[in-house]
């Protein structure tokens, strides 16, 4: 009777070791992707992550598409700086907002190649039913702030906006010249970093400085490097650079490097109240709210914007001769 006892003690214990194992085992097939849980999901989108600002739906063809070994690792590089970086764009915008919801961010590169490369952007926000698309997983490190940004102009900000310029110029200026933009600097491997640091394209903590590569960048396309090329503007059609345009800037036709830079000037130098309550002016009433004309206040700010780069010794590189 005492060795059945025995036996079944055992028996009992092996069942519960084994039952334990079985569901450690389940437990460790649930993966975490930079701490967060990634859960299976059906269909399109295979899984899906819940971090604190963004929900993240992973297309089951894009993961075939990269490979899982690079495209979690990818996404792991991503959620490690998102929720910081996101803390950022809304702390920029402090007092603007009202509340900000979760947002859905939508991993789609299959089959977007062609229209990614069309557009030339690899993300879009849509603000109708407010959600992140990325179509370029390389893309996704430099403009998903950027698109993030829009979201909260668009959806959560209390001052409207109209027109692609201040669209455009307000996310830039919230993604490349206030926040960190950590998602942006991890793109960086040594070597490039190396080479950005040797340029003067460096803040105190080593990482790239993204206001200074703009600013360098805008001055460039003042100087003229892309005459007789294409570029992309804010109205968000590629187009030929002409000496016309150099002379005569036109709100829509501005590079983001110049609108982004441009926007930070004005902020700069009328206040976060002024420029916020007033994105939606044309080109012509630029007088009447900021007492001077469009092209005045332009030509202003790159000639300060060039003395700026000058006295940082900041070159784009490779627009030396
Ligand atoms: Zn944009």
């Amino acid at each position: 009777m005492k060795r059945y006892r025995y036996a079944t003690a055992i028996m009992l214990a092996m069942i519960l070791w084994l039952g334990c194992f079985a569901g450690c085992t389940k437990k460790n097939d649930t993966r975490t992707i930079a701490g967060y849980a990634m859960e299976p999901s059906e269909g399109t989108y295979a899984y899906v992550i819940h971090t604190p600002h963004a929900t993240w739906h992973l297309a089951a063809a894009d993961i075939e598409l990269l490979g899982e070994e690079m495209f979690f690792e990818g996404l792991e590089r991503l959620l490690e700086n998102q929720e910081a970086d996101f803390e950022d764009a809304i702390a920029a915008l402090d007092g603007y907002l009202t509340e900000v919801p979760v947002i859905d961010v939508y991993t789609d590169f299959s089959g977007r190649t062609e229209k990614a490369q069309l557009g030339a952007y690899g993300a879009y926000c849509r603000w109708n039913v407010p959600c992140i698309e990325i179509y370029q997983p390389d893309m996704a490190f430099a403009e998903l702030l950027h698109e993030y940004a829009h979201y909260l102009t668009h959806s959560c900000m209390r001052y409207e906006i109209d027109g692609n310029f201040w669209s455009e110029a307000i996310a830039e200026y919230v993604s490349k010249f206030i926040c960190k933009n950590r998602m942006f600097c991890s793109a960086y491997r040594e070597d490039g970093r190396t080479a950005l640091a040797a340029r003067g394209f460096a803040n105190q903590d080593g990482d790239p400085d993204i206001r200074k590569m703009y600013c360098a960048a805008a001055a460039a396309i003042r100087d003229g490097l892309m005459i007789g090329q294409t570029f992309s503007v804010v109205s968000q059609a590629p187009v030929v650079m002409t000496e016309r345009m150099l002379e005569h800037p036109t709100l829509t036709m501005l590079s983001y490097y110049e609108a982004g830079c441009f926007f930070d000037w004005l902020v700069e130098r009328y206040g976060k109240e002024l420029v916020f309550a007033n994105m939606t002016i044309g080109q012509g009433e630029f007088r009447e709210v900021f007492g001077e004309d469009f092209e005045t206040l332009f030509f202003e700010w790159a000639a300060d914007n060039q003395a700026f780069c000058t006295e940082n010794g900041l070159k784009l590189i490779g627009s030396e001769e």
